[in-house]
């Protein structure tokens, strides 16, 4: 009987502390955590090598950009790109030809010299690209490492775009980005990461539905991995093409041979 009354209240706080847990992951599941959903719908990036023309024309980029010494591009500042920071627009108006226009007339104030701008922004069906990727933006955190290092990304919000096709663009952007830069995985950064000077919040909360609690969890841990496996499908285009050249020149070397052994045999009238 004592045993019975010293096990209940033990069972009863045990399962308190059960539940604790379980309450955190439910309220965590509301907002963050869909990445499971998301890959169910896009399915698994193909294992397949992938030309990177190919896919730098499935990306559908247009370049439009802000007129050389105005607005964004007022002061000629080279960048070296060795990251890719991600954001989203926060805009549930304004699709990617809306923030090309925007930029291009001076609307978007803010940052160092005044005006925002960034490379590239990226809707479900399309990509526009707003200033060269060997110049500087002004999208992150003012003269931190977040704007003078990298190519800034921003993926729209605008009702009826697609979000799921919208990240899978903006992840195979940063893929192609990646292997013509040469900059590794662990440089694909959220804004979240560059922290800005003076702010309350210096890390911000973006982008914001990859982060978990305003912060980067399993959700962007889900998107990097998928840009790291279009990165790998364009890696091995290369070591694909590396192989056939071995291949045809191993067949070039045997057809070599045996037009020697021909002659050969001709000549001393073998065979
Ligand atoms: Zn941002």
């Amino acid at each position: 009987m004592n045993a019975f009354r010293i096990v209940v209240p033990l069972l009863v706080f045990g399962g308190i502390l059960a539940a604790l847990p379980s309450c955190n992951s439910t309220s965590q599941m509301s907002g963050p955590k869909r990445s499971p959903l998301w890959e169910k719908e896009l399915g698994a990036v193909a294992n397949t090598p992938a030309n990177p023309q190919e896919t730098h024309k499935e990306l559908n980029i247009k370049v439009d950009l802000i007129q050389k010494g105005k607005y964004g591009r007022r002061i000629l500042r080279k960048l070296e790109p060795k990251f890719i920071t991600i954001h989203s627009t926060q805009n549930p108006t304004g699709d990617a030809y809306a923030h090309a226009k925007a930029l291009k007339r001076g609307a978007l104030r803010g940052g160092v010299i005044g005006y925002l701008c960034w490379h590239f922004t990226v809707q479900d069906d399309t990509v526009i690209q707003h200033i060269p990727t060997d110049e500087r933006g002004e999208h992150a955190d003012f003269d931190g490492p977040g704007n003078t290092y990298s190519i800034g990304i921003e993926m729209c919000e605008h009702q009826g775009n697609n979000q799921v096709a919208t990240m899978e663009r903006t992840a195979k952007l940063a893929a192609s980005l990646m292997y013509h830069h040469k900059i590794p995985i662990e440089n694909i950064r959220a804004h979240y990461h560059w922290p800005r000077e003076g702010y309350s919040t210096p890390n911000k909360n973006c982008p914001h539905f990859l982060m978990d609690n305003g912060r980067p969890g399993e959700d962007w841990r889900w998107f990097v991995g998928r840009v790291n496996r279009h990165h790998q499908r364009l890696l091995a285009f290369d070591e694909y093409l590396r192989q056939q050249k071995e291949l045809e020149e191993q067949q070039q070397k045997q057809n070599r041979m045996a037009l020697i052994w021909d002659r050969f045999t001709d000549l001393f009238g073998i065979g």
